[in-house]
């Protein structure tokens, strides 16, 4: 296992940080100096292995999270006239890209304890113009996958995990990635391993894997026996639908398949730093700590503590005060303006709302020190006990 960098010097303990090695540098440099620098063979290595993790079919990497989310959208073959339900707990991007893509956004209830999007209440949301269920793994911890497939084929639609929380975890034994119809996948640094930059869309489905690779690339159609003008000439490409450049660089894969090498240290580290967490802060009067299901191997993501009896605020300015990044998350979806301009209300989601109300996700990255565990906790109970 090769050692962790040394972190820059610093008090300030942020919500999540990457984790980068001199063999993570050597991949990127060895990239550099070759002929591609993207589209190559760092890009079809990092596809593989992503593929082999999460026991999907095939993987097609983008240049974010939020570009995963377009492209599976776009696969799914969402426009206007669909609706998409969607969980509110969680980034905005979740339900924008469904939007960008023409589609209405149904939001349905979390479960109360691990914010994740509740079954019934998205068998409730849904109706004969759904196209997607949309899924989260908050925090980490997957959602409750093999029913929320049900509830997604007796619609007639299919499910979308976004996985950006979770990559590497499982649900009943199967990874995260073979569980739906399209899961993605968020690289941004503080995620459970970066890119920089990036995201991937995995799948079962090879047509569906297809459809995405064509919109990462414009649209573009290479194969002559799909072409419609076949006898254009050996350089014809053409365009049937419409879609954007989301191509990741291989000097940004090659960092991936460096990250991946240390997937199970990263998973083990931050599964560790959590339990952790749990130990010191059990018995605090005025918290609540995370739940995890029977059946459920999460990449623990977020730390999200439950703050109670309306001491979030409180004790989110006191832990920023002590150099302690914490961060909440999420504030409902439908509660960004851009949403309510569009008619959707308070109150629509109780459950969500009332856990944004009390969420603080405390500092979990594979780099923290025990030291920096113990600093964390003995100020939340410093907290409760003055
Ligand atoms: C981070 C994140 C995204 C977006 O990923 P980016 O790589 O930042 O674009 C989407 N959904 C969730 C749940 C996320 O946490």
């Amino acid at each position: 296992m090769p050692e962790p960098m040394e972190r820059s010097q610093q008090d300030f303990l942020p919500y999540g940080r990457q984790s980068i090695t001199e063999d993570d540098v050597a991949a990127v440099a060895e990239v550099l100096r070759g002929d591609w620098l993207t589209t190559g063979p760092a890009l079809t290595r990092f596809e593989d292995d992503l593929a082999s993790v999460s026991g999907a079919a095939g993987a097609v990497a983008v240049t974010s999270g939020t570009a995963a989310l377009h492209t599976a959208y776009a696969a799914a073959g969402v426009g206007p006239g669909d609706e998409v339900v969607v969980s509110p707990m969680t980034f905005v991007a979740t339900a924008s890209t469904a939007v960008l893509r023409g589609a209405r956004v149904v939001f349905a209830d979390v479960e109360p304890d691990t914010g994740n999007l509740d079954v019934d209440a998205a068998r409730t949301a849904t109706g004969p113009r759904t196209r997607v269920v949309a899924a989260v793994d908050y925090a980490g911890h997957p959602a409750r996958l093999d029913e929320l497939a049900t509830v997604a084929r007796d619609a007639d639609a299919l499910l979308l995990e976004d996985a950006a929380h979770s990559v590497g975890g499982a649900w009943h034994g199967t990874p995260v990635g073979a569980l739906a119809g399209l899961t993605t996948f968020s690289f941004f640094p503080t995620k459970n391993l970066t890119t920089a930059e990036g995201g991937a869309v995995v799948s079962p489905y090879e047509e569906l894997l297809a459809r995405a690779r064509r919109f990462r690339n414009h649209g573009l159609v290479r194969d002559k026996a799909a072409q419609r003008r076949p006898d254009e000439g050996d350089w014809h490409q053409e365009v049937h639908e419409f879609g954007l450049n989301y191509r990741l660089p291989d000097v940004l894969a090659a960092l991936g398949s460096s990250q991946l090498r240390r997937l199970a240290w990263f998973k083990q580290r931050r599964a560790e730093i959590h339990a952790a967490y749990d130990r010191g802060l059990a018995d605090v009067d005025g918290v609540r700590t995370p739940v995890t299901r029977d059946g459920a191997d999460p990449m623990w993501h977020l730390y999200p503590l439950r703050v109670l009896d309306g001491r979030r605020r409180a004790l989110f300015g006191h832990l920023r005060g002590a150099g302690i990044g914490v961060q909440v998350n999420y504030v409902p979806v439908y509660w960004h303006p851009v949403f309510a301009d569009l008619g959707y209300q308070r109150g629509l989601c109780p459950n969500a709302e009332r856990f944004y109300a009390d969420e603080l996700s405390l500092p979990l990255w594979p780099g923290l020190a025990d030291a920096d565990v113990e600093r964390v906790i003995t100020e939340v109970r410093g907290f409760f006990s003055a």
